[in-house]
């Protein structure tokens, strides 16, 4: 069962997926339905003894093309709506115990070709409005399944927290006649002192109001509303700035660190090219080697984060920190 129930208090859809109680939840090593499937062995979710990277449809989705109609009628103040979308899984490598610091640079290129590929592709579906490309790494996260992966969500409406700062920018475009993004990154550059890494076409950084002690966005340099817009030089510049972020959180404290990454660009049901901008944000639940920021009252109550860091000195820390070598 899964349907849209609409929240008037927050003027946002709410997804329903009782079905996903089944899901595979935290499997025994030789059960992992995300390893190639073995010779003998029980048959995974990829049929193949060996693979590079593999994208396919989430066997519990919370959102699928035909969806079926909503279990409950709605009235004029709850209003619900089938739950039509895709979700899909990326499988970063084979390796059950991969880790993507350690993998080389092709893959991330890889990695980067298969999200643009699939952007496209998906947001040309006609009940696609978003496509939202993310990662849950680590069980502090409430990741269920160890093997490395992604996930991509193609909603059928602009989700709230991207909608907020999409309205955000084209109301300072209106006003300014200027990408929000855009001055977001010159005022970043300008000061310095929050600046992680960065390349010719990217810039990695802890942004002034973090909401989390190493929060970092990666930001395109250039105005560029989403994947699509990426040659073969962003293609490679991503690559590389996210293995260098990925490399140094995980060489922060010497542990695979856990975070939230999420993807944020243009919509795809043609609005925003003005004002969205392409940007990756990292939400790590840590905030030292071995203490965890949980969202409390007044964060998950009211909506404001108390954050007991300064981002120009985390910044520092994750800029002080060598991405591995080799
Ligand atoms: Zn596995
Ligand atoms: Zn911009
Ligand atoms: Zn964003």
């Amino acid at each position: 069962m899964s349907e849209l129930r609409w929240d008037p208090i927050n003027k946002e859809w709410i997804i329903t997926a009782t079905h996903r109680q089944d899901r595979t939840y935290k499997p025994p090593r030789d059960y992992c339905p995300l390893c190639p499937t073995g010779e003998g062995a029980f048959p995974t979710e990829v049929p193949a003894e060996d693979y590079d990277l593999v994208v396919f449809e989430n066997k519990f989705p919370s959102l699928q093309a035909l969806a079926p109609e909503p279990a409950v009628v709605g009235s004029d103040l709850y209003p619900v709506a089938r739950a039509e979308g895709i979700c899909e899984v990326v499988l970063f490598t084979a390796k059950h115990d991969g880790i993507m610091s350690k993998e080389p640079f092709s893959r991330f290129v890889k990695l980067v070709k298969v999200w643009k590929d699939r952007y496209e592709e998906l947001g040309e579906k006609d009940f696609v409005d978003y496509v939202f490309i993310f990662e849950n790494r680590g069980e502090e996260v409430g990741v269920t399944l160890q093997h490395p992966h992604g996930q991509i969500y193609a909603y059928p409406f602009i989700p709230p927290k991207i909608k907020k700062e999409l309205d955000s920018s084209r109301e300072y475009l209106e006003e300014t006649g200027q990408c929000l993004f855009c001055s977001v990154l010159e005022e970043e550059q300008g000061d310095g002192r929050r600046i992680v890494a960065s390349n010719d076409s990217f810039t990695a950084f802890v942004p002034f109001f973090a909401r989390y002690p190493y929060e970092v966005h990666i930001y395109a340099n250039k105005h560029l509303p989403s994947l699509k817009e990426f040659g073969e030089k962003e293609i490679e510049d991503l690559a590389l700035i996210l293995r260098t972020i990925i490399q140094k959180y995980d060489n922060l404290y010497g542990f695979p660190f856990p975070y939230i990454m999420a993807i944020h660009q243009q919509p795809t049901d043609g609005s925003g090219e003005d004002y969205s901008h392409f940007h990756i944000e990292f939400y790590p639940p840590y905030r030292t080697e071995n203490k965890l920021k949980y969202l409390a009252g007044s964060e998950a109550g009211a909506g404001t984060y108390i954050v007991d860091a300064l981002a120009e000195e985390k910044a520092r820390e994750l800029r002080e920190t060598e991405p591995f070598t080799g």
